[in-house]
């Protein structure tokens, strides 16, 4: 089945009970034995639950993967997946990464003996340069947040073999619509479902994509043990969310791309970050290893921190709003919002800005879109 049919029918569909169409949601802690030491297939929801594995089935088959791994949020898949790890292990890490992930790696788990380095991915040498003795794993992120830097999936891969280093990728910006990391030999996958995978901003949760069965193994082991599971309703509202994805991910690209294209012939704009523009570093890379560009823009206004309040501050259609990938269009800050927790200098290096905007677009009429940020960008 192609990536559209799997969407809507991967997993076991319809229900084997009584055939429902809809996923049912199996809210249950736990399931009545057949017999002594005898299950119909489940015990105990944290281990797994039914509707949890047909959301699981399918983000797998999506990814072309092995198994699926459905979690609370990504925050909790990424905290599991670290707990492959040991103290005294080193992680090579982008170093514009989701806030949430570097807050993650360097308040978190150094605490717990894990080291990291973070770099810009865009140069093998770079790369090659950081890689220790103890380190382990190489931890991708592209298109990133918020810069929308492009990694050269094939090339960091390679590096990790020749290495012998996990690579992990978080696929969330992409979702495997427009990304498949599995095709370049990518160990795991993650996501944040929060995102475009559910895209109605109405739930959070998260996955992990497994390629062999040692890794299954582990990433099961680990989510029954450290609890770090989705409930089932919310895997069945995520269940919805995919449904539809290859269709709105189509128009969040149609509409960013018309975004950034008007951005960039404005006077009160400085720099535009979208993969899709020609003039975006990582715009070949991204043309050759993906099927589009995805529906996040960023940029830079003109004129310091006062005239991006005011921007921010006169959106009608966006709203200001933090996480992006859902059907209506979000504007966010990232220095005050989704990586203040990042120290300043840091931010700035990694080039995150005061003056950085980023955009979700979201599905309404572009006409609309384009004329909120025409009277919000206006008198800057
Ligand atoms: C939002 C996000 C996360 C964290 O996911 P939550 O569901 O908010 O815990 C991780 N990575 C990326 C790229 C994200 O955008």
């Amino acid at each position: 089945m192609r990536f559209e049919t799997l969407a809507i029918h991967a997993g076991e569909r319809p229900d084997k009970a009584f055939g429902a169409i809809s996923v049912p949601i199996y809210q249950t802690s736990t399931f009545a034995f057949q017999d002594v030491g005898k299950t119909r297939g489940y015990d105990y929801s944290r281990t797994a639950n039914p509707t949890r594995k047909v959301l699981e089935d399918t983000i797998a088959q999506l990814e072309g993967g092995k198994a699926g791994f459905a979690f609370a949020t990504g925050m909790a898949a990424e905290a599991t997946v670290m707990h492959l790890l040991k103290a005294g292990d080193h992680v090579i890490s982008g170093d514009d990464v989701y806030g949430g992930t570097y807050r993650l790696f360097q308040n978190v788990m150094r605490d717990f003996g894990l080291e990291f380095t973070f770099l810009r991915m865009d140069n093998r040498e770079r790369i090659e340069r950081a890689i220790r003795p103890d380190t382990r794993m190489l931890w991708l992120e592209t298109p990133s947040n918020p810069l929308l830097n492009i990694v050269d999936v094939e090339m960091a891969v390679d590096i990790a073999k020749k290495h012998n280093l996990m690579t992990v990728i978080d696929n969330t910006f992409a979702t495997p619509y427009f990304l498949r990391p599995f095709d370049y030999g990518v160990d795991l996958v993650v996501h944040s479902t929060t995102k475009y995978l559910n895209g109605h901003c109405d739930v959070v949760g998260g996955a992990v994509v497994t390629t062999t069965d040692e890794l299954t193994q582990r990433v099961q082991f680990l989510i029954n043990a450290m609890g770090t599971c989705a409930s089932p309703f919310d895997c069945w509202l995520v269940l919805r969310g995919i449904e539809t994805l290859p269709v709105r991910m189509k128009r969040h690209e149609e509409n960013a791309s018309a975004v950034a294209n008007y951005l960039v012939g404005r006077p009160s704009v400085n720099k535009v970050f979208y993969p899709g523009l020609e003039s975006h570093p990582g715009h070949e890379i991204a043309r050759r290893q993906m099927k589009g560009f995805g529906g996040v823009v960023s940029f830079e206004t003109e004129g310091g921190t006062e005239s991006v309040n005011a921007f921010l501050r006169r959106l009608k259609v966006f709203s200001l709003a933090e996480s992006l990938g859902g059907v209506a269009s979000l504007a966010e800050h990232p220095a005050t919002m989704s990586h203040a927790s990042m120290p300043k200098e840091y931010r700035e290096k990694a080039g995150i800005t005061d003056e950085l905007v980023r955009l979700s677009v979201g599905l309404e009429n572009i006409d609309d879109l384009i004329e909120d940020l025409e009277q919000a960008l206006k008198p800057i």
